[in-house]
């Protein structure tokens, strides 16, 4: 079993993009800059926001984070979204999920430019990629591309489950796993709460993408000998060992799965950092749009 280091694949990633970036401000004298817009205290939250600013800091671009009251109207931060939109120095912009009850996301993605689309949500980057048109991929689907990269997987003709079909990650995941492209051209399962009989498509997969959100979900007794398991999911559950009294974990069983796959990432430091460079990836690409 070889561990995907989500940890050291985006740390050599976000060294690339540091050194495009210094060549791009040699040739333009600017740098790419992400807004990021975070609606109230939530503490998982604030802290997904927090090291996405300190990727900025790192890569030299430029960020801008926007807090606003969790009691804010939809009006109001659709009248925020539209200053990031009209301005220039902005490439990428975030609207960090979830929002608040009163608050569509809908409404709220399609209100960012296409072009400083970042995150990879709007209906028309969707739509760009089920084509297979360049578009930004959203970000936890692009970082898995990446890592599955890097790794030289070759996903070419394996039997593919994603478990979990949200806009963000299942589905679209399950959409550049089918894609004539390498990696690509899976025969892909996209599975859901309401499947029959998920265990059975489980065992017959080469490779599982979990995203579901309920911790240790993926047991051992529903992955075959040498699969390959990429677990999306970020929980947090109790343990009075630790000093917090928490700890994360992800969405499969990883010590009873590790001992039958062949590859598996961890939680933390699996697809977590690779999020944030198929993040950085984006804003640079958006940088590009407008500075050639
Ligand atoms: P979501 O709640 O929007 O979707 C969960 C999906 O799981 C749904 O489609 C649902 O049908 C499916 N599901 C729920 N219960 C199920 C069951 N019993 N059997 C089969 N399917 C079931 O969640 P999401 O936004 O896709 O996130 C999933 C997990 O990934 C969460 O833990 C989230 O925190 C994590 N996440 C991590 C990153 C990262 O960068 N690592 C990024 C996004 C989300």
């Amino acid at each position: 079993m070889q561990i995907l280091d989500g940890a050291a694949v985006s740390a050599h990633i976000k060294e690339q993009i540091r050194l495009e970036t210094v060549q791009l401000k040699e040739q333009t004298g600017k740098a790419p800059h992400l807004a990021a817009v975070l609606v109230g205290e939530d503490p998982a939250s604030q802290v997904y926001v927090g090291s996405k600013v300190k990727s900025c800091e790192e890569l030299g671009f430029g960020s801008t984070l926007v807090r606003l009251d969790a009691g804010i109207s939809q009006e109001a931060l659709l009248a925020e979204v539209e200053k990031l939109n009209a301005n220039p120095e902005i490439n990428g912009i975030l609207v960090q999920l979830p929002l608040p009850k009163h608050i569509s996301a809908d409404a709220v993605i399609n209100a960012i430019h296409p072009d400083k689309d970042v995150d990879g949500f709007h209906p028309i980057s969707q739509g760009r990629m089920v084509l297979g048109q360049k578009t930004f991929l959203p970000a936890t689907p692009y970082g898995i591309m990446l890592m599955l990269e890097h790794y030289k997987i070759d996903t070419t003709g394996m039997n593919c489950v994603v478990v979990g079909r949200s806009n963000i990650v299942g589905t679209p995941m399950s959409i550049l796993l089918s894609r004539n492209s390498n990696p690509g051209n899976a025969t892909v399962t996209l599975t859901h709460s309401k499947t029959k009989d998920l265990a059975g498509f489980c065992r017959e997969a080469d490779l599982i993408i979990a995203a579901i959100g309920i911790p240790k979900f993926i047991k051992a007794d529903m992955v075959k000998d040498g699969a390959i398991i990429i677990d999306v999911g970020i929980n947090r559950i109790e343990d009075a060992t630790r000093k917090s009294g928490t700890r994360l974990v992800g969405d499969v069983d990883f010590d009873a799965v590790a001992e039958k796959c062949s590859y598996i990432t961890p939680v933390p430091k699996g697809v977590g950092p690779m999020t944030i460079c198929g993040l950085m990836k984006n804003t640079l690409e958006a940088f590009k749009l407008v500075n050639k």
